[in-house]
């Protein structure tokens, strides 16, 4: 019987599915350090991202054929070690896209509005509310930089509160998006109002927001990112937002997480803070568990194979493995 280990949350139905399936040895865990003894012999991982799959694990699971994540992103897996051991992985980058979406106009929202200040106004007994002038979104312009599957469904919602949308995405074939206005990055900056980012971190997305780029932006204008936290150089960011108190930000990931209590990001008010969220509801959970446990299945009988990592795509090739 195929050897499984199931580490971190799955949904409940999720596990039912597989283990009614019969084709697995399953062994559950929170940690994946909880079943070491099933290391030698295990033939399948299934995992979300707080188990990182390094080398030295690897190094410790000869038999293993196959890893799926239940996850959109794949920083937590050594993809060249898997690649050089033949691992297959899979993830369902599907599943969390419209959480994900949901959450960015989330932000998008609490850094036009004040949503923290207010919330923490009325728990401290005071009713401010000339403190509290927000921004309306109707006809202000949204710049999207990544039209991929979260990208565009935020385009979607924005267009529906009015927004004018931007976007530079140079990797999307232009007339697969006949009513997209396209730009170079520069210039979707340049002319937007709030900048929201959904790009995967890639030797040209890492730090592509830096001293340099920073300039493009008007003193008032708005940086969300729930992508990756590298997407930002948090040290220019912190010159930038002394020399521009009007400058806002709605951030939902970190160069490092979680992020240190004694940050210096934390001193400023124009930003509103997510701990990397983006994903968590228990629908996407819900989905993520049920697509990765198909696809595990689907592998142990047929071999078959979806979502492959690295992705089939030209900007995979400047991902940072
Ligand atoms: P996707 O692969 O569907 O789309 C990414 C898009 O970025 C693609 O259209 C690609 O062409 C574009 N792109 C690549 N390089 C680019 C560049 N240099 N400039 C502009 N565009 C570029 O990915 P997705 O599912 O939409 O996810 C986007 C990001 O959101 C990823 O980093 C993912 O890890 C992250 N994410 C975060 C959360 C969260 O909880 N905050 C949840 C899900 C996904």
């Amino acid at each position: 019987m195929f050897k499984l280990i199931v580490a971190n949350r799955f949904s409940q139905e999720s596990l039912i599915q597989l283990k009614k399936s019969g084709l697995a040895d399953v062994y559950t865990c929170e940690q994946i350090s909880d079943q070491k003894e099933q290391w030698s012999n295990c033939q399948g991982l299934l995992i979300r991202s707080g188990v990182q799959v390094t080398n030295e694990l690897l190094a410790q699971m000869p038999q293993l054929q196959v890893i799926v994540s239940a996850t959109s992103g794949f920083d937590h897996i050594d993809l060249k070690s898997c690649q050089q051991k033949k691992i297959t992985v899979m993830h369902t980058p599907e599943a969390n896209a419209q959480s994900a979406a949901e959450h960015t106009m989330g932000l998008i929202l609490a850094t036009q509005r004040n949503y923290e200040r207010a919330s923490s106004q009325i728990k401290s007994g005071r009713w401010e509310r000339g403190a509290l002038l927000g921004e309306e979104l109707s006809g202000k312009t949204l710049g999207l930089i990544g039209l991929g599957r979260i990208g565009s469904r935020v385009k979607k919602m924005a267009e529906a509160f009015n927004l004018d949308v931007l976007v530079h995405d140079p990797y999307v074939e232009q007339k697969n998006f006949p009513q997209t206005k396209f730009f170079g990055f520069e210039e979707v900056v340049r002319k937007s109002d709030i900048v929201s980012f959904h790009v995967p971190l890639t030797s040209e997305t890492y730090h592509m927001i830096k001293a340099s780029t920073l300039e493009w932006f008007h003193e008032s204008a708005t940086l969300i990112n729930a992508s990756r936290g590298d997407v930002i150089c948090f040290s220019s960011l912190l010159n930038h937002l002394i020399e521009n108190p009007q400058f806002r930000l709605g951030l939902d990931v970190f160069a490092a997480e979680p992020l240190d209590k004694s940050s210096a990001l934390l001193d400023h008010s124009q930003i509103f803070f997510t701990p990397h969220i983006g994903a968590t509801t228990r629908q996407a959970i819900a989905r993520a568990s049920l697509e990765a446990v198909e696809k595990i299945l689907l592998f142990i009988q047929s071999q078959k194979t979806s979502d492959t990592l690295p992705p089939n795509t030209l900007w995979a090739q400047k991902l940072l493995l």
